[in-house]
């Protein structure tokens, strides 16, 4: 048991590091990595398909908000009466978003969630999570649990509670053991 908790701290520690170093959502770093028999066998960061155009090359997240590249600001949007506040950045210039939910919008257009582009992977491989444990640095939702649940993962371990996470329960009922392991974001042994 002891033995356990200080793999599901290791790997957990793992994911966060993947989602603090690699993620390239302005909004929130996320990662998720299975785990079977004592592998790793997959690793998804939240994020827009390779290729595409990455969140933070468009969205820049600041204590008063989110700002977007001017380029994908259009017109019609921009507020004629009001002069939006602007943000250079390496010479590009950043306009506030006057949608607070602008991020949201075009993240679910966009970006990918952490949770299924590692089951993603997986299905490119041999191999799949039947019985495997998933790290996500946060809790999943609604759609993220049901594609865990699809995928038959044992069991799920997180860090943080996500605002959008309702789908703990719904894991819950379908047999899934979840488990809520803050993270002390120390990498030594701290049984
Ligand atoms: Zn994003
Ligand atoms: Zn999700």
């Amino acid at each position: 048991m002891e033995k356990q908790r200080l793999w599901d701290e290791t790997w957990l520690l793992f994911a966060d590091m993947m989602a603090e170093r690699h993620s390239k959502c302005a909004s929130k770093s996320v990662a998720c990595v299975i785990v079977k028999d004592e592998k790793p066998i997959s690793i998804g960061l939240n994020g827009t398909p390779s290729g595409h155009t990455n969140c933070n090359e468009i969205y820049i997240k600041q204590e008063d908000g989110f700002y977007k590249h001017a380029d994908y600001v259009a017109s019609t949007d921009l507020d004629m009466i009001n002069e939006p506040a602007r943000l250079i950045r390496g010479g590009v210039t950043y306009i506030k978003c006057t949608d607070p939910y602008d991020h949201h919008h075009w993240s679910k257009q966009h970006e990918i969630h952490a949770e299924i582009n590692a089951i993603g992977k997986l299905a490119a491989d041999s191999t799949n999570a039947f019985g495997a444990t998933a790290y996500v640095t946060h809790s999943p939702c609604h759609a993220c649990s049901l594609a865990l649940i699809a995928a038959r993962v044992a069991r799920v371990v997180y860090a943080v509670g996500y605002e959008h996470g309702d789908g703990l329960e719904l894991m819950r009922e379908s047999g899934i053991e979840v488990l809520h392991m803050p993270l002390e974001k120390m990498y030594k042994n701290t049984l």
